[in-house]
């Protein structure tokens, strides 16, 4: 697995907002939907392309555009729901499959309440979007599903995550041989007891949807 951390003052800058306990809600997502598209220029390195001809006012030439099948953009609901417009705005012809997952907030244990996905992702490349990578559980559930599915190339971008998260979602895709990337805002300090990443942001969904 393959850990891309963003090292970019303007990224710095949004994620500290972002962060601040004063920010309210349409700020809040604002800034997801900027530094989606920020991180989503990084995540995108390796997005496949296929050569085409087009004639510009001056002359024939050969450019690119993405190739078929197109990519698959999953936004892990609810919070990940926050991040979709900002990836959509960068790669508007990518198509879009829903994965409902929710946490057990004793057992921390991920589980699938909902799939609004394609039977068959044989040869897609899968971005997959959720901000905040804490236990790793619920990303660990997710790429396996989409794997199952026949998944060949998964990205997941996340605004912040944890160390121990990290971990455990090395251990978790190890033996999948699909090339699984995370391009992160952040990597944080820690994990508290509840599970909730330090210093973190708080509960990204309850923060994008205004919830209190
Ligand atoms: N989910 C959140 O929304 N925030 C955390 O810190 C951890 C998981």
């Amino acid at each position: 697995m393959r850990v891309h951390i963003a090292d970019h003052p303007l990224i710095a800058h949004k994620l500290t907002a972002l962060r601040d306990k004063n920010t309210d809600s349409p700020t809040f997502r604002r800034l997801v939907a900027e530094l989606v598209m920020l991180l989503a220029y990084e995540a995108t390195r390796e997005v496949r392309i296929e050569p085409v001809d087009i004639e510009t006012p001056v002359a024939p030439t050969r450019g690119v555009r993405l190739a078929s099948p197109k990519p698959m953009v999953v936004p892990i609901l609810r919070a990940g729901l926050g991040m979709l417009d900002g990836m959509v705005r960068l790669l508007p012809t990518a198509e879009v499959g829903f994965l409902g997952m929710v946490r057990n907030e004793e057992t921390l244990e991920a589980t699938t309440y909902a799939n609004r996905l394609p039977d068959d992702l044989s040869g897609r490349q899968c971005y997959m979007l959720d901000p905040m990578l804490a236990t790793g559980g619920t990303l660990a559930t997710a790429i396996r599903y989409l794997v199952d599915l026949g998944a060949d190339d998964i990205t997941a971008i996340t605004l912040l995550c944890a160390p121990e998260g990290i971990r455990r979602l090395e251990t978790a895709v190890a033996d999948l041989h699909v090339p699984v990337t995370i391009v992160t805002g952040a990597m944080d300090e820690k994990l508290n007891e509840r599970g909730y990443i330090v210093p973190g942001l708080g509960d990204a969904g309850d923060r994008l949807y205004g919830v209190v």
